[in-house]
């Protein structure tokens, strides 16, 4: 079926869903996404959410039960993987063994009948572009796993696919490697200027890399948006609590002296502003979120303290301090307090804590 064609648009999914022969419930269901030219998006999501079949189904590599995946205008939910001409790479590397990096990297264009000279030329530069000139005639097991996924990074990107997708390609690799090639493949992205669409359940990796972040649970996208909307403004209940730290605060708000408040049995925590000055707040039960950035510990006898509590952990971070406070009625608050190491209260100190209203932001009900 061929339908109007939106040039900003490398890809767009509709009603994307795919159940696999011999069970009852979706894997992925009712996708809908658009995805702009250039675009760095990743999938966001627990293991079993729905991320890697859905990027299976953007390959080819699987058929959708029912939607359409729509690329250049076009539906391609029935092309075999390799009339995609999509990039790809995966976890596990997936380069060929008995074969050296150079013939490793050549191989998409010499499947492609690119002319020698072409050949050689896109593989060297493709190779000095991930730091592998000199590695030319190593075989897979001879390099380090970082290097071994540079190489497969480069294979996907050497016939100049309009999408590359990766699936988890850093999950095998240690925290500081991980790191580093996480800052590769951003210039790399930077550089190519080609989309790419990453698969990932770590969601500082998802935050670090991303120009918009799809965020997957039980096969349904639960929110699209870049790292900071995620952080600061979560659709759901799920969303706050999978990106990052969250105090999730339930309680009725209430109008006190003209300002909206959070009432809880234990803390009264006033909320300037939250309603955009609007709506006159009688008692309704709301979900409140606060990052633990934007609660501070103070001293136990501080008057304007929302509530009170008692220190029931500190965790040294180096830079900062990750410290859990519980309230009289047992509610844990996390805070995370920055610099200042002798204002760090010890557990088992009686404290105040304070929100910041500015930063708070309201659960909707459905979440
Ligand atoms: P994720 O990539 O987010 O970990 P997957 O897309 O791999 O999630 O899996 C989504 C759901 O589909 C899971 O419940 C998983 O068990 C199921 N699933 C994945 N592959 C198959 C398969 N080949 N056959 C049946 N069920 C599958």
């Amino acid at each position: 079926m061929t339908v109007a064609v939106d040039t900003d648009l490398a890809l767009e999914l509709r009603g994307v869903t795919k159940q696999y022969p011999g069970t009852d419930t979706a894997a992925v269901s009712g996708v809908d996404l658009k995805i702009g030219r250039g675009e760095f998006v990743t999938f966001l999501g627990p293991s079993g959410s729905g991320k890697t079949t859905t990027l299976n189904m953007i390959a080819g590599f699987i058929s959708p039960t029912a939607g359409e995946i729509v690329m250049h205008g076009q539906d391609i939910a029935d092309l075999p993987p390799h009339e995609r001409n999509l990039g790809m790479v995966f976890q596990n590397y997936a380069l060929f063994p008995h074969m050296s990096v150079w013939d490793n990297v050549a191989f998409p264009l010499v499947e492609r009948k690119y002319p020698k000279d072409q050949v050689r030329e896109r593989v060297r530069a493709a190779l000095e572009m991930v730091n592998l000139t000199g590695f030319e005639k190593r075989r897979p097991r001879e390099l380090s796993g970082g290097q071994q996924q540079r190489v497969a990074l480069t294979r996907a990107l050497v016939f100049d696919p309009p999408i590359l997708l990766m699936d988890e390609p850093l999950s095998a690799l240690d925290k500081k490697l991980r790191q580093r090639l996480q800052l590769e493949i951003k210039r790399v992205h930077r550089e190519v200027g080609i989309t790419f669409l990453f698969v990932t359940h770590d969601q500082e990796e998802a935050m670090a890399l991303s120009d918009r972040v799809v965020v997957f649970d039980q096969g349904r996208i639960e929110q699209v948006g870049t790292p900071d909307e995620l952080y600061r403004r979560p659709a759901t209940r799920f969303v706050a609590e999978f990106l990052g730290d969250s105090n999730l605060i339930e309680g009725k708000l209430v109008t006190q002296e003209g300002v909206p408040a959070l009432e809880t049995p234990d803390c009264r925590i006033p909320l300037p502003g939250l309603l955009g000055g609007g709506g006159n707040p009688s008692g309704e039960e709301q979900c409140v979120m606060f990052r633990p950035e934007d609660v501070k510990v103070v001293p136990g006898d501080d008057e304007e303290a929302a509530c009170r509590g008692r220190v029931r952990e500190v965790v040294y971070l180096g830079s900062e301090q990750r410290v859990i406070v519980t309230t009289e009625s047992g509610r844990d608050v996390t805070v995370r307090t920055a610099g200042d190491l002798t204002a760090t209260p010890a557990v088992g100190d009686t404290v105040g804590l304070r929100f910041s209203a500015s930063n708070a932001w309201l659960i909707p009900k459905s979440g």
